[in-house]
């Protein structure tokens, strides 16, 4: 395109002008601001780029827990508000499992934060395995994760929350060289419609649901709406 426009400049200038140094003088200033211009349309693309990929990847990086890869509290929230509008509007299952560690503080008290965290992580890891791809999966802050179940009803969301259950309790937790633990969870679940008729609901009664479990000897299930244990 460049030099198609040099070329065709160049004849003009060549049959309206029959000056050969002023023909010179005039291409080679044309070709120094040609270039000039050009090498300042690259470097400002260039940094457009960088600065778009920049911005891409914060914005990524703020919906995200960096110690576990899973969705982070705010980008939770976001997520669980949109999915209860669209649940409401169709009429649609959903359903919240509330999930905390059991005496996480006696991991961290007797094996330090590190390995604190490595169970963190690894549980992390768990919770990807047994829940579906399309699944939202958060760590909601200290040891306290929730998963928002899509168009799943009651019956399926205990299924999924007492596998997470016995997945927890039968994995071994590595958190250093030949040293593994295990830990428990509780998990509070809520459900819409069958459960509970308004979804703006559904995280205050996983919350009652979980308390109910960590009240009733932890490493079980719950949902409050049946008011038991299973
Ligand atoms: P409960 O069974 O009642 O849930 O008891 P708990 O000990 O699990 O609960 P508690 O709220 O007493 O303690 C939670 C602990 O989680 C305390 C804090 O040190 C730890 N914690 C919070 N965030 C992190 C973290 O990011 N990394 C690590 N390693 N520990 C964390
Ligand atoms: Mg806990
Ligand atoms: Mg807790």
């Amino acid at each position: 395109m460049g030099l198609a426009n040099i070329f065709s400049s160049t004849v003009w200038t060549f049959l309206l002008v029959r000056d050969t140094r002023l023909i010179i003088s005039i291409l080679y200033k044309y070709i120094l601001a040609t270039i000039i211009v050009s090498t300042i349309i690259y470097f400002v693309l260039v940094y457009v780029y960088i600065t778009n990929e920049l911005y891409l990847k914060l914005k990524h990086e703020s919906t995200i827990d960096f110690l576990t890869g899973l969705y982070n509290v705010r980008e939770f929230d976001k997520l669980l508000n949109k999915f209860c509008v669209a649940a409401a509007d169709k009429n649609e299952d959903l359903s919240l499992l509330m999930i905390d560690i059991d005496f996480f503080k006696k991991v961290n008290d007797t094996f330090g934060h590190h390995s604190g965290d490595m169970v963190l992580k690894q549980l992390g890891d768990i919770l990807k395995k047994a829940c579906r791809s399309f699944d939202i999966i958060s760590r909601n802050g200290g040891e306290e994760f929730t998963v928002i179940l899509l168009d799943c009803g009651h019956i399926q969301a205990l299924e999924i929350a007492e596998d997470i259950r016995k997945r927890v309790e039968d994995y071994q937790f590595v958190i250093g060289k030949n040293q593994k633990i295990s830990i428990t969870v509780s998990i509070g679940i809520s459900s819409y419609p069958c459960g509970t008729n308004d979804p703006n609901d559904l995280l205050h009664e996983a919350d009652n649901a979980l308390y109910y479990a960590k009240r009733n000897g932890r490493n079980k299930v719950s949902c409050r709406m049946s008011e038991q244990i299973l």
